[in-house]
C-alpha cells in the first residue's frame, strides 16, 4: 500500500532544511507521495526511511536496464492506461539472427545502422537476439560476440543447450544481456551463470510455472528478471500480458512484477507484424522479431511513438535559431514555438514554399502557438529575449519578423521590446504560410 505525504513526512528528518530543494519536509513528503521526487534528494534520511520508502518507492513492475554501451531500460511501468498517468519505458525492439544464417553480418549492419526520424526524434533498434540453430557452442558465442561488438546493443541468447548458453554468455559478460528460455529444469545452471556474467533472466513457460521460478528466485535474492510466456495465438498472448500487468499493478503480485519478452515468430509476416502490435499495445518488454525487415519496422516504431509519448510532455524541438533551406543574412525571418508538431508542419510550409529563412524557436515547454501564449510562454518579451540571447542580430540583416497569425496581439510589445524590428502577422493556419511567403516577396 503507498504511503500517503502525512505517512512519509513522519520518517524524514523535520527539519525543513530545504537542502531537497523542497521548503519544508512536510513539502518533500508530498512530492515523494506523488512520485516527483526521489529520497535520495534528502542527505539526511535515516536507513529506516530508507528502507521503508525504498520499498514503497519500487515501481510495481520492476524496472531493469539492459546493455552496457548503449542502454534500454524495461519495466518500471505503473499505470495500466497511458491516460491515468504515462508509460515509463518504450517496448525493446530486438531483431533475431540465427547463428547458422549466412547473411549474418549484413543483418547486424543493417540493425547497427537502422535509425527513424520521427517528430524530431532518432528511434533505434534496442537489442539482437542470437538463436542457436548450429549445433555448435563455439560458433553461437563466437556470433554472440560479434553482435555485440558491431551493434553495442544488448543480446538475448536462446539455446536449448546450457553449456552454449554458457559459453556464449561468458563471451559477451557484463553486457547487461538476456538468457532466453529458462525453465525449472535449467533454472540452478542459468542463475550461476547469470550471477557470474550480469546477465538477465528470462523465465520461461505456463503463468504458473513463472510465477514459482520468480517467487523462488526473488526470494533467493536475484531480482533481475524478465518473463517469457508460452503462447502461441494472438488472443492468449494478449490474454497472458495483461493478466500479468493488472496483477502486478492492481493486486500487487510482486511475482508477476517483471517486464515480458516474446519471440514472434509464427512464420508468417502479416501475423508476425500484429503479433508485434500487440506486445508494443499491451504491455510488452522486449519484442523479438524474426528478421530484419525495413518495411515493418517503420510501422512498429512509429506506432511506439505514439504509444509511449508522454501525454504530460509534448514532444520538443531544442530551442534555438533552425536554418530552413540555406538562409542568408537577407533572408526571412519566422518565429514559432518548440512545440515539434507546431516545427515540422511550420518548416513543411516554408519548405514548400521554396525559399530559405530563419526559423525562431525559443523555449516555449513544447506548447502550441495559443497555449504558450495563454500560459505566457510566447510573449513579446520572451521572444525578444530569446532573440537577443541567441544573438539572431549579428547572423542577419533582416530586420523582420514573421510571427503566428494565432499572437497578432503580441505584435506592439515585440516590437516594443526589439527596436529596430518590425514585426509582421503571419497567416494562422500554416497552409497559407506559402502564399503569404509570395506576397510578402512581391
Ligand atoms: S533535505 Fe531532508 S531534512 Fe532537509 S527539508 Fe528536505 S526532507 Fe527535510
Amino acid at each position: 500500500m503507498a504511503l500517503n505525504g502525512l505517512q512519509i513526512q513522519k520518517l524524514l528528518p523535520k527539519t525543513n532544511c530545504k537542502e531537497c530543494g523542497a521548503n519544508t519536509c512536510l513539502a518533500f513528503a508530498m512530492k515523494l507521495a506523488a512520485k516527483k521526487a526521489e529520497l535520495s534528494e534528502c542527505p539526511y534520511a535515516s536507513e529506516e526511511a530508507i528502507a521503508v520508502l525504498g520499498a514503497d518507492n519500487e515501481p510495481p513492475v520492476k524496472q531493469l536496464t539492459l546493455g552496457s554501451d548503449i542502454n534500454t531500460k524495461i519495466g518500471g511501468e505503473t499505470v495500466l492506461y497511458r491516460h491515468e498517468k504515462t508509460f515509463i519505458n518504450d517496448t525493446m525492439l530486438a531483431i533475431n539472427i540465427d547463428d547458422d544464417a549466412g547473411d549474418a553480418q549484413e543483418t547486424l549492419n543493417k540493425i547497427k545502422d537502422y535509425q527513424l526520424e520521427r517528430v524530431g526524434e532518432i528511434l533505434i533498434l534496442n537489442a539482437v537476439a542470437i538463436t542457436q540453430k548450429s549445433g555448435d557452442a563455439a560458433k553461437f558465442a563466437a556470433l554472440a560476440k560479434k553482435a555485440f561488438e558491431i551493434t553495442k546493443l544488448p543480446l538475448i541468447l536462446r539455446s536449448d543447450d546450457t553449456k552454449a548458453i554458457k559459453e556464449a554468455a561468458a563471451a559477451v559478460s557484463g553486457t547487461n544481456s538476456v538468457i532466453a528460455g529458462v525453465n525449472k529444469d535449467n533454472v540452478d545452471e542459468l542463475l550461476a551463470c547469470a550471477k557470474e556474467h550480469s546477465m538477465i533472466l528470462s523465465i520461461a513457460g505456463e503463468l504458473d510455472e513463472i510465477t514459482a521460478i520468480t517467487r523462488k528466485l526473488k526470494a533467493d535474492g536475484f531480482n533481475n528478471m524478465v518473463m517469457q510466456f508460452e503462447a502461441d495465438s494472438l488472443a492468449a498472448t494478449f490474454q497472458l500480458n495483461s493478466i500479468a500487468r493488472i496483477a502486478a499493478i492492481k493486486d500487487n503480485v510482486k511475482e508477476l512484477g517483471y517486464a515480458t519478452l516474446k519471440f514472434v515468430d509464427t512464420g508468417d509476416e502479416l501475423t508476425d507484424t500484429v503479433m508485434a502490435i500487440n506486445e508494443i499495445e499491451k504491455f510488452g518488454g522486449v519484442c523479438v522479431l524474426p528478421k530484419f525487415d525495413a518495411a515493418q519496422l517503420v510501422n512498429l516504431m512509429t506506432l511506439r511513438l505514439n504509444i509511449y509519448t508522454d501525454p504530460q510532455k509534448p514532444i520538443q524541438m531544442e530551442p534555438k535559431i533552425y536554418p530552413i533551406g540555406e538562409p542568408d543574412r537577407n533572408s526571412m525571418v519566422f518565429v514559432t514555438t518548440n512545440f515539434s508538431l507546431t516545427y515540422f508542419i511550420v518548416s513543411g510550409e516554408i519548405e514548400n514554399s521554396g525559399i530559405s529563412a530563419w526559423l525562431v524557436v525559443p523555449e516555449c515547454e513544447g506548447f502550441s502557438v495559443l497555449t504558450a501564449w495563454s500560459a505566457g510562454k510566447f510573449s513579446g518579451t520572451s521572444i525578444a529575449k530569446f532573440i537577443k540571447e541567441a544573438d539572431l542580430e549579428s547572423m542577419v540583416d533582416t530586420r523582420t519578423i514573421s510571427i503566428p497569425g494565432y499572437v497578432a496581439q503580441i505584435s506592439g510589445e515585440l516590437e516594443e521590446a526589439l527596436p529596430g524590428w518590425k514585426v509582421a502577422v503571419a497567416p494562422q493556419e500554416a497552409a497559407d504560410i506559402e502564399s503569404y511567403i509570395k506576397a510578402f516577396n512581391r
